[in-house]
């Protein structure tokens, strides 16, 4: 079983209000059984939202208590972050996924880079909360990057 991040396959539930349709995700995943996440949407936050970011670290600093997600107009969207990233988690393990596939570069699902919690599009190397948690528990995480570089090739 593979865990797909929700905006990836084409569900409206960026922040934005669209999504991250990736032909590269489709492709991957034609013929595999598959389910999809929102960990943002999960943990209780309405779509459109403000877009948040990880402030002073990464994922797993957030899942250890030493940073927080704070959304662009100042609000501390910490506990639903860890909220989604949980109940994802549960969700990965009742179906025993062994690979994610999650959306490159959110404070969520992020897996090799995040934003740099400055709100001004620059990325840093980092994971989001939730790939951070299926990180710590066993459950290998790429991103459709990955996909995209491995079609290239
Ligand atoms: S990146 Fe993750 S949290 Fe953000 S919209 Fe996509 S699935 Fe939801």
């Amino acid at each position: 079983m593979v865990v797909v991040s929700a905006c990836l396959v084409g569900e409206n539930c960026k922040y934005s209000g669209g999504n991250n349709r990736n032909e590269a995700v489709l492709s991957y995943l034609e013929g595999k059984e598959y389910i999809t996440i929102c960990p943002e949407c999960t943990g209780g936050l309405s779509t459109p939202r403000e877009p948040a970011e990880i402030i002073g670290g990464e994922g797993k600093d957030v899942i250890d208590g030493n940073c927080k997600v704070i959304s662009r107009v100042g609000v501390d969207v910490t506990k639903e972050y860890m909220k989604g990233a949980r109940i994802s988690l549960e969700e990965a393990k009742k179906y025993d996924a062994e690979l994610a596939i999650l959306k490159e570069g959110s404070p969520s699902c992020g897996v090799n880079k995040i934003h740099n919690g400055e709100f001004k599009g620059i990325k840093k190397v980092g994971k989001g909360v939730t790939a951070a948690l299926f990180e710590m528990n066993g459950i290998r995480a790429i991103s459709e990057k990955d996909l995209e570089q491995k079609r290239q090739k």
